[in-house]
């Protein structure tokens, strides 16, 4: 597996405005990763490109985020969200390390990790997606311009899948009409951004697209692997994408301070596991995973499992199963979704 990561992600910075989402998560990052480093092959990030940038969003916002960052101290954009003198650059090398992330994925065929930040999933075209009150610590949509990637490569249908506590409300914005991308969306229902209900399936061609799962505040590893079973697997075959995009938060951690999920690291390993089988069937083994949410041990946990789960290793952070806190009632109407996931 290869994992794209530099310096360049620490610019973004607060400062010493007290903040979750700042650059020891990435050291954190590394550290989870360290043991294994023999499977793992890193590479540079990317030079930003501002052509890419815009591919996704429009130009006033980007010109927003290059003011905002331009000789600034640190300062918040919104309640949630700061900009640092370093922002502009690190989330523009962000987002072209995803797209070329992508490419190379499709070249090589080989699992890509993008170790980035700031994180992307809540960042619509113009900023704040689908009547969110803020970024959410987002700037630029790094998920998105990995599909770009791809469909750089030739790889028109592109399925991504963000199990992220948080509503990837971003990228459902930004592929809502866009029905060459099967959106599927596993986030606790009725915290942060307050969007991805089961009805927002997709607009106009792309109707049924976009697969929104809300889980119950509590929802353990049992209910995530119902929604495997039930919705992912199903979505994704009856789709059958070319690629495969992962926004990979793990803010579903129950250490997580950021959400009520109550996921242990046998969820990761398990999503890690049906990645890598799901790329093998459909994209000769080549997927993009972002990195979203996770800021403590969530992030050391969970990505680690993760990419255990990816690599086939044994799971080595072992905790007991959490219990299961039953989504019948979601799970039938998503289920309604999945059989009309366009063939
Ligand atoms: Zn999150």
């Amino acid at each position: 597996m290869r994992v794209v990561y530099g310096e360049v992600f620490k610019l973004h910075d607060p400062n010493g405005i007290p903040h979750a989402e700042r650059p020891e998560r990435l050291e954190r990052a590394l550290r989870a990763l360290e043991p294994l480093r023999e499977h793992l092959k890193f590479v540079e990030p990317a030079k930003g490109r501002r052509d890419v940038v815009e591919r996704i969003h429009e130009r006033a916002y980007v010109e927003l985020i290059e003011e905002e960052s331009r000789d600034r101290e640190a300062h918040m954009l919104d309640p949630d969200t700061y900009v640092s003198s370093g922002t502009f650059m690190a989330a523009t090398a962000a987002v072209t390390s995803a797209y070329t992330a992508a490419k190379a994925a499709a070249a090589t065929l080989e699992p890509h990790l993008v170790l980035a930040r700031p994180p992307g999933h809540h960042a619509g075209r113009a900023g704040r997606a689908l009547g969110a009150p803020t970024l959410g610590f987002c700037i630029f949509n790094n998920a998105a311009t990995a599909v770009l990637g791809f469909r750089k490569a030739g790889k028109e249908r592109v399925a991504v899948i963000d199990f992220d506590a948080h509503h990837g409300n971003g990228t459902q914005e930004i592929f809502w009409k866009d029905p060459g991308v099967l959106h599927i969306d596993i986030h606790e229902d009725g915290i942060y951004p307050g969007t991805g209900s089961v009805e927002d399936v997709g607009g106009g061609s792309a109707a049924f697209t976009k697969v929104n799962v809300p889980m119950p505040h509590a929802a353990g590893d049992p209910d995530v692997e119902e929604v495997i079973e039930a919705v992912i697997i199903p979505a994704v075959e009856r789709f059958s994408p070319e690629a495969i995009v992962v926004s990979a938060g793990f803010d579903g951690h129950h250490f997580s301070p950021m959400a009520w999920l109550r996921y242990t690291s046998n969820t990761f390993y398990r999503l890690g596991a049906l990645i890598r089988e799901l790329a093998e069937k459909y994209s000769e083994g080549a997927f993009v995973a972002v990195l979203e949410g996770g800021y403590e041990r969530d992030l050391e946990i969970g990505l680690r499992s993760f990419v255990e789960g990816v690599l086939g290793l044994k799971l080595s952070h072992e905790e007991e199963l959490t219990r299961k806190a039953g989504l019948e009632h979601v799970l039938e109407k998503v289920k309604d979704v999945v059989r009309r996931v366009p063939r």
